[in-house]
């Protein structure tokens, strides 16, 4: 009988959601640099692909963010298969099994993958360690890299006690005292010419990526999914993949001069000289950033290069900022750990009221249908194209917390659900930095408009109302003012009959 073969030696690149892309990746290049050949694995895990949230059971990825995903799969495939190297996917298999038979299959010289922060993640992370020991295998390597500020660059430890960075401006600041960014290209990988000694395929590898409906198995519902066709009333189409952040960011850095002509940012809601509803106010490059289609280090090299080639603006500033918005919610996270899931959040806040649970309620505010236009239009848009801007974010979270006293978890699900962009640290974090603090509002929700903003920043951002009609159709015919505030009609037609009944009484 024959002996049977030898196993290959292998290092493996551990590809997840959060990655998806061959440039600024440690890993990729600390595998690449081992010598031996490299398998480049992803794999369809269930628990993301086709679980359910925890309190709502919805998809934990709903459609619009699967097809991004899928769409970013198979670029990142197309882009090693350039560099002569295969990358190998595997389905309905759990992340530990799926382990367990690359090590039937091969000796695990080591795993490369980039560290992770949230507990689910961290406990996958444990399984996969645990399957290596278990079989003997190398050792699972784990390196920075989703963040702008690579942790070994900040000048403190995020995970001092809290007091270092409680809010994002003194965080803002313990960075700026002294860390700095790396160059997107320190970690750049340089491939060594795909061939069948520096390159891995695996027998038991998918022979195509599934499709939508079959990566979310029986969470797919086909009334939840808007489909491939960009929607008319949309600015742009998600194409998932590291050409598509690629050309975005050429296209609104170099081609368009948006950044430094048009970009408000997100955060940047309260200066009345700009509008974050009209087109090009927003990049809309966080579906990107958030799979790591591109590295911040990236996105901050070119806005460094256009700042010297072209214009160095309050936009152009606020961008990096916003990059640091987005690092102060991770490693916040780090520190918060799994408050950030809690009712109460990492500050323990509780409203002197009840917590509602209320499920038609929680649906009318999904579909946009408060009757509060300012917030039933983005809650459309984010329906069907998985956005809305950071103001749309924040003022609905606000209103379902103050104003509705809705158990905000629930929300924060449909979030996750969702959102072409989900990063559960961005989202999480998020909900509880920005919005749970509407708990604070006196007395309980529905006695009278908690958050005024809701018509405060209406005028201010979208004066004509274009945003709101586009959204909502039905009030297209109205002048600006009642469009925005629609009870103004009750109240004229009262005004009306209040008139007529005067003349009436005075005939
Ligand atoms: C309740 C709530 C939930 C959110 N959930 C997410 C989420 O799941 N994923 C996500 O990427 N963003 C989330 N955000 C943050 C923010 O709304 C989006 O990043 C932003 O709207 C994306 O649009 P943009 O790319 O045009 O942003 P820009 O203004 O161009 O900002 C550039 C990038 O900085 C990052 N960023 C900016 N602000 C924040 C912030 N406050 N927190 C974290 N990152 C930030 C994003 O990656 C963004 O793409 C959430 C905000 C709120 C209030």
């Amino acid at each position: 009988m024959a002996a049977p073969a030898a196993k290959r030696r292998v290092n493996v690149v551990w590809f997840k959601c959060t990655d998806l892309r061959t440039h600024d990746h440690a890993p990729l290049r600390a595998a690449h640099r081992a010598g031996l050949p490299v398998l480049h694995l992803y794999v369809f895990d269930p628990f993301w692909h086709a679980g359910r949230t925890r309190i709502c059971g919805f998809p934990k990825t709903g459609a619009i963010r699967t097809r991004f995903q899928l769409e970013s799969i198979a670029d990142l495939s197309q882009r090693l298969a350039a560099e002569g190297h295969t990358l190998c996917t595997r389905s309905n298999i759990s992340t530990a099994q799926c382990f367990e038979e690359l090590c039937d299959d091969f000796v695990v010289n080591a795993v490369f993958a980039f560290q992770e922060i949230c507990s689910e993640e961290l406990r996958i992370e444990r399984q996969v360690r645990k399957v290596l020991r278990s079989r003997r295998q190398g050792a699972l390597e784990l390196f920075w890299g989703f963040e702008l500020y690579h942790r070994d660059d900040l000048n403190f430890d995020p995970l001092r006690p809290r007091g270092a960075f409680n809010s994002y401006t003194a965080f803002r600041k313990r960075v700026e005292e002294g860390s700095r960014v790396r160059s997107s290209m320190q970690e750049a990988p340089v491939f060594r010419k795909g061939s069948g000694d520096t390159s891995a395929r695996w027998s038991r590898a998918d022979v195509a990526l599934p499709t939508v409906r079959q990566a979310m198995g029986a969470t797919y519902d086909a009334d939840c999914d808007p489909g491939d066709v960009k929607d008319a009333r949309a600015e742009l189409k998600w194409i998932g993949g590291e050409t598509a952040a690629l050309a975005r960011l050429k296209e609104y850095l170099w081609d368009d001069d948006s950044l430094a002509l048009d970009y408000v940012g997100a955060t940047m809601t309260m200066d009345t000289a700009k509008s974050c509803m009209r087109d090009k106010a927003m990049f809309k490059i966080s579906p990107w950033l958030a799979h790591g289609c591109l590295s911040p280090r990236r996105l901050y090299d070119e806005v460094k290069r256009y700042e010297e080639e072209r214009h160095k603006t309050k936009s152009t500033y606020w961008i990096i900022h916003e990059l640091l918005w987005r690092d102060f919610v991770r490693f916040g996270s780090i520190e918060a750990k799994t408050s950030i899931f809690t009712i109460g959040g990492p500050k323990d806040s509780h409203p002197n009221w009840e917590w509602s649970t209320d499920k038609s309620m929680l649906q009318r505010w999904i579909d946009g249908k408060t009757g509060f236009p300012f917030i039933d239009c983005f809650m459309r848009e984010m329906k069907v194209t998985g956005y809305c801007n950071h103001m749309g974010r924040e003022t609905s979270g606000w209103f379902l917390i103050g104003d509705l006293g809705l158990d905000w978890r629930m929300a924060a699900e449909w979030f996750e659900t969702v959102l072409v962009d989900y990063e559960p640290t961005a989202n999480w974090f998020n909900w509880t930095y920005r919005c749970l603090p509407a708990v604070k509002a006196k007395g309980p929700p529905g006695e009278r408009l908690r958050g005024l903003e809701i018509l405060k920043w209406g005028t201010q951002h979208d004066p004509d109302a274009t945003y709101i009609k586009r959204w909502l159709p039905e009030l297209k015919a109205l002048p600006a003012t009642i469009a925005r505030e629609p009870w103004r009609l009750d109240m004229s037609a009262e005004s009306d009959r209040g008139a007529g009944n005067g003349s009436g009484n005075g005939a």
